[in-house]
Order: C-alpha cells, then sequence, then structure tokens
C-alpha cells in the first residue's frame, strides 16, 4: 500500500502564496497529474511532498503517516527532474547503484537491482557508457530507472519530458505508463501540457494561482470542468458572454435556452465539437461566415464570424464543401452556462428538447 494524502499543504514565499490550502488523497498504485500554467504552484506542491521546500503550513501523509519532519532521503519518495540531472563522470551503472550504495546494500542485491532497473527502462546494454554518449530521451530513462531502483511507495516527476522533442515525448510517456503499472507504483507528475495530462493520468488535480480548481478523472474534467478557468484551460473551448433573462440566453443577436430561470450576465461554453452544421432553414440555427479554415488531416477547424458576438470554433468534417466566405448555420448541442460563484449548468440539446415536449 502506498497511498498519499496533503492536508491544506500552503507555500508562503514573501507575499506569494505558492500553494494554498490544497488538500487531496492520491490512491494506491495511482498516476495523479498536476496541471496548471507557469506559475500556479505544481512545482512547489511536488517539492514539497519530496522533502525539497518545508511547508508554511499543512501536513503531507504517506501511508497515513506525516512525512514533513523527514529530509528528501528519508522520505520513501523518489524524484524525476525536469533537466537531466545525471553524474557526468559516473557510467550509468553506477549512476543507477549509487543510492544503493548509500543505503550500504550487498553487492549482489545492487547488481541484481540495478540490471532489473536498466532493463525495466529498456536500457540493459547501456551500463559502461557515460551520461554524454546517451540522448536526451535515454538520459531521462535512466534518471528514471535511478528513482525506481530505489523502490519508492511514491515515484515524483516534474516536467520530465518537457526538454525532448514531441515525437520522443509521446513515446517517453507511453513507456512511463507502462514501467508505472507494471512495478505498480503510486506516481504524481506534474506537467503544464493538458495532452500530456489528459493521456496519462488516472486523474488530474488542475491547479490555479497555488489553489487546486479540480480533481477528477480526464474525460470528467474535459466534459464538466467545474471553472471557468478550467474550461478556459483544458482543450479548445468557445467562452461567450451572454445575458440571461428567464430561460433565454442572448449571445449578440444570437438566443440559446437556458433550463433554469436566472437573471444576468453569465458565460457560455461551448466545444467546437458540440456544434453541428444544419441547414439554413433548421429553426434555431446560428447563421454566420466561414473567416477562415485550418486543414488538419481528417477533419478542418473553422473560425466562424458571428454577427453580434465575434468568433466561434468549429470542426467540419473532410467532405463538408465549405470554403472561406461560405455562409454557414449551426447548431449547439451541448453546452455549459458559468455564472458568477456556481457550478456550471450542462445543457444538452437533446435533453432540453425532450424536456420542452414533456410540457407541451
Ligand atoms: P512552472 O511550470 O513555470 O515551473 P509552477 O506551476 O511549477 O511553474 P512554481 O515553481 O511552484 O510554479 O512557483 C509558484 C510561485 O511561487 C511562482 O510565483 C514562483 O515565482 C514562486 N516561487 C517558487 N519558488 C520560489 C522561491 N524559492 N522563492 C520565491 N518565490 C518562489
Amino acid at each position: 500500500m502506498s497511498t498519499l494524502s496533503l492536508l491544506q499543504l500552503t507555500k508562503q514565499f514573501g507575499d506569494v502564496k505558492a500553494v494554498n490550502q490544497v488538500s487531496l488523497e492520491v490512491a494506491d498504485g495511482e498516476f495523479l497529474c498536476i496541471l496548471g500554467p507557469s506559475g500556479c504552484g505544481k512545482s512547489t506542491a511536488l517539492r514539497m511532498i519530496g522533502g525539497f521546500e518545508m511547508p508554511s503550513y499543512g501536513d503531507v501523509l504517506i501511508d497515513g503517516a506525516s512525512v514533513v519532519d523527514l529530509p528528501p532521503n528519508r522520505r520513501p519518495t523518489a524524484m524525476v527532474f525536469q533537466k537531466y540531472t545525471l553524474w557526468p563522470h559516473m557510467r550509468i551503472w553506477e549512476n543507477v547503484a549509487f543510492g544503493l550504495r548509500l543505503r550500504r546494500l550487498p553487492k549482489d542485491q545492487i547488481e541484481r537491482k540495478v540490471n532489473d532497473a536498466l532493463t525495466l527502462v529498456g536500457l540493459t546494454d547501456y551500463g559502461p557508457r557515460f551520461p554524454t554518449q546517451l540522448s536526451g530521451g535515454e538520459q531521462q530513462r535512466v534518471a528514471l530507472a535511478r528513482a525506481l531502483v530505489l523502490e519508492p511507495k511514491i515515484l515524483l516527476l516534474d516536467e520530465p519530458f518537457s526538454n525532448l522533442d514531441a515525437l520522443l515525448r509521446v513515446r517517453l510517456r507511453e513507456e512511463l505508463r507502462r514501467i508505472q503499472r507494471q512495478v505498480h507504483i503510486t506516481a504524481i507528475f506534474v506537467t503544464h501540457d493538458q495532452e500530456e495530462a489528459l493521456s496519462l493520468a488516472d486523474r488530474i488535480a488542475v491547479m490555479n494561482k497555488g489553489r487546486l480548481e479540480q480533481l477528477d478523472v480526464p474525460s470528467a474534467i474535459y466534459a464538466n470542468p467545474r471553472s471557468l478557468f478550467v474550461a478556459d484551460f483544458i482543450g479548445t473551448m468557445n467562452l461567450l458572454p451572454a445575458t440571461q433573462t428567464d430561460h433565454t440566453l442572448q449571445i449578440g443577436n444570437q438566443m440559446l435556452s437556458a433550463p433554469d430561470s436566472f437573471n444576468g450576465t453569465v458565460t457560455v461554453a461551448i466545444r467546437p465539437e458540440d456544434v453541428v452544421v444544419v441547414p439554413e432553414t433548421t429553426p434555431d440555427a446560428w447563421h454566420g461566415t466561414i473567416d477562415h479554415l485550418i486543414d488538419l488531416g481528417h477533419y478542418r477547424k473553422a473560425i466562424v464570424l458571428m454577427p453580434g458576438f465575434g468568433e466561434l470554433k468549429v470542426y467540419l468534417p473532410k467532405t463538408a464543401i465549405f470554403t472561406e466566405g461560405s455562409a454557414i448555420a449551426l447548431v449547439a448541442t451541448c453546452y455549459l452556462i458559468y455564472r458568477a460563484d456556481q457550478p456550471p449548468v450542462e445543457v444538452s440539446r437533446a435533453a432540453m428538447e425532450q424536456m420542452s415536449a414533456q410540457v407541451t
């Protein structure tokens, strides 16, 4: 068992609350990504878990026991950093063995564990080389082997692949996930890359300005962002300022329905894939003009100019016969309504139609 609990974890640097009352639980064997923009406090949170930073307030529990008074080397954690941190004068084998030597393990055990760790990361024959004889991706594999060989309860990773090119990043992240499942280790992975978080994590903790904004499985973070910040940060989202009067939302000169009555300003959030192209004569359709078309291989992204409220991003199938300047009619099939300090209201057109059919 290797569980992690953060209890109101807080770090203040002068006037800046880098991490502000973050509480969360990570289950045994779970892969948690901490995701957020630069400066949101994700590295500071990770460093407090690893013991490289002392909390100003709050606690870090591993398997129910507080570790905040322990230095990094006495915690059951191991960290992989963004920059390769291998010792250049040591061969790869010695780099991986170093932590075990400090623990004064018998020679035969060190030998076996180092060989196993190098095999796990796919570098069985690389032991005799020096770090400069390895590529960036290979060096990060060694850093991972060096962390795993210590058999920590919790593996901590701080943007470990951000110095690598896009293709290699994808390969290494898939490999990391395979290894993490294979050795069944609890992992905390910090990233500012939403695609990386969505593809890797069992759950994602989204941070903003030191606070935990949302903690959920990737599909829920994407489909049901609990705040405007998360809606804007994850994936592509159209955020449209609107005015609601009773059950009607007015966005520029276009209308939408709301399931509940409210009066005031709101923001309507619509994913591009939740907007469908319909015939011009469709009742309640929105009418706009295609301003810009971007070919993305299997589909096209269109920027549609909507009279009264500006731009709407939508996706068009490859087969759609539109060009820049074409008139287009659209219907939003699903959207979220955000009101100040309230959880969003999700609206699906099918559900709305069902509701109004029941009323009439
Ligand atoms: P990035 O992705 O850019 O690394 P981050 O989300 O990991 O960002 P942190 O490095 O945790 O953010 O920093 C959070 C805030 O705390 C920032 O405003 C940063 O300037 C501040 N900060 C971090 N470390 C220190 C420090 N040692 N002294 C003073 N301020 C710090």
